[in-house]
């Protein structure tokens, strides 16, 4: 099973993806999450990243291309991959288009994960996280137990650098302008399916199901 989500910032890409992933006993690859891993251990990689990230900007397309490559390379991904994150730019998109085409292999699925701009705004702003075990809190849908603390492992949360509202604004534009005409991209070729994303969390692995079965 090979799925390409595509969808604003903020708009649940990442829960659609692990959920998938469950589902189909694939790898999820989140680019998002593998460069704030490199940007913590100060790789090379990372302190480029870094400010890029900072700011709300894509990180260059050659530097998430190979890093993209090299995981989609180890054995895991052999069988099937979600890609959650990837590609953000059509120069992405011709990168996983070649290597698709080398491996001789397909997308099943490409979804579009939607939702409104105040939507994102409300769920970014409001969003914390546990830097310990990676859970994700919302301070009024989703708050901790204790105000401040992870319920799991009880490490202070925090907020993502990059989710405040004035980078959460650029990473919106930075979406429409380079990521959304993806959406045109594979609605061509018939690839494109939709789901909102906002619908309760309990409802969402049926809904993927019916959707990615064709159903939707
Ligand atoms: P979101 O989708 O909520 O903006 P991510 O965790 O996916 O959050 O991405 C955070 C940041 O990481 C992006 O703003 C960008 O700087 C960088 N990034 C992630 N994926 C890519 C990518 N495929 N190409 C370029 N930059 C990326
Ligand atoms: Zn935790």
């Amino acid at each position: 099973m090979r799925v390409v989500l595509l969808g604003p910032p903020g708009s649940g890409k990442g829960t659609c993806a692990k959920i998938i992933g469950g589902l189909y006993g694939v790898p999820v690859i989140t680019t998002g999450d593998m460069l704030r891993a490199a940007v913590a251990r100060a790789t090379p990689l990372g302190r480029t990243a870094k400010g890029y990230m900072d700011r709300g900007e894509l990180v260059p397309d050659d530097l998430v291309n190979s890093l993209v490559a090299e995981r989609l390379a180890e054995p895991d991904a052999a069988n099937g991959f979600i890609l959650d994150g990837y590609p953000r730019s059509p120069k992405q998109a011709e990168a996983l288009e070649k290597h698709l085409q080398k491996t001789g292999k397909r997308l099943d699925h490409v979804l579009h994960v939607e939702l409104e701009d105040e939507a994102i705004i409300d769920r970014l702003s409001k969003r914390r996280s546990c830097p310990r075990c990676g859970a994700i809190y919302h301070l009024e849908n989703k708050p901790p137990r204790t105000n401040g603390m992870c319920d799991t492992c009880a490490t202070a949360l925090v907020q993502r650098d990059d989710d405040r509202p004035e980078v959460i604004r650029r990473r919106l534009e930075v979406y429409r302008e380079k990521t959304r005409p993806l959406l045109s991209f594979y609605e061509r070729r018939g690839e494109i399916k939709t789901i909102r994303g906002d619908l309760p969390l309990d409802e969402l692995p049926a809904a993927l199901r019916r959707v990615l079965n064709g159903r939707g």
